[in-house]
């Protein structure tokens, strides 16, 4: 198993914060991991919450067509948030 593996594998069982009590899935992103554009969000939302992945409410489709309109898919770019699981009732995010 490698690094990035590794790394999805620590981002799915971690606990190391209080949002490990109140998330339905972590969210480590998704897309290439060699991509040269990486599109950062603060953190998942309702939808990204129960479905495991970045970006997949309204502001995801908004999002694919951003990367549609630069001639590229979500495949070419990775896709993800600072932190990796939901603020309860989309609070910001704490230090
Ligand atoms: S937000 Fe980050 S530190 Fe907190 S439990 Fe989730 S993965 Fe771990």
């Amino acid at each position: 198993m490698g690094a990035w593996e590794d790394l999805k594998g620590m981002v799915s069982v971690c606990d190391k914060c209080e949002l490990s009590r109140t998330r339905t899935n972590t969210v480590f992103g998704e897309g290439n991991p060699d991509a040269e554009i990486m599109f950062v969000g603060e953190a998942p939302g309702k939808d990204e919450d129960a479905k495991g992945r970045p970006f997949v409410g309204a502001a995801g489709k908004l999002l694919d067509k951003m990367i549609e309109g630069i001639g590229l898919a979500r495949a070419d770019v990775f896709i993800g948030n600072i932190i990796k699981c939901r603020p309860p009732e989309n609070r910001d995010p704490r230090d």
